[in-house]
């Protein structure tokens, strides 16, 4: 992978990578008003009886956006890494290329498509 390409990755990763961290911190902040006071922040707090279950809905919401938003950073922050020490763009299983359409489609590949598709296969 030429210098050029990287250069445009990392810049996109790095976007990427302020976005969700501000993303998850927003989520975060919900997670721990919730779990601070047990009210719900702005949403109505003097419904009544149904109040319960759309908190706990919106609860498992928020966990699972931030679980998936960690799980991105963490992957992000790995193909960042990769692109400081020239690993980035290789599959983590195989060791072969990551072609760059895949890469123009989701920048923090870890692995090639024909890996992916293995994995996801097997974890069906
Ligand atoms: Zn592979």
């Amino acid at each position: 992978m030429d210098q050029e390409v990287r250069a445009r990755f990392r810049e996109q990763l790095t976007n990427m990578k302020a976005e969700r961290t501000e993303r998850l911190k927003s989520v975060r902040t919900v997670l721990a008003s919730e779990r601070s006071d047990g009210s719900l922040g702005g949403i109505d707090p003097g419904s009544g009886d149904h109040n319960g279950s759309h908190q706990q809905l919106t609860l498992a919401v928020a966990g699972d956006r931030a679980g998936h938003l960690s799980d991105e950073l963490k992957s992000i922050n790995q193909a960042l890494r990769g692109i400081e020490n020239g690993t980035y763009g290789v599959c983590q299983e195989c060791e072969g290329e990551i072609s760059e359409a895949r890469l123009n489609a989701l920048p923090f590949a870890v692995r090639c498509t024909p890996c992916q598709e293995r994995i996801e296969r097997q974890t069906e």
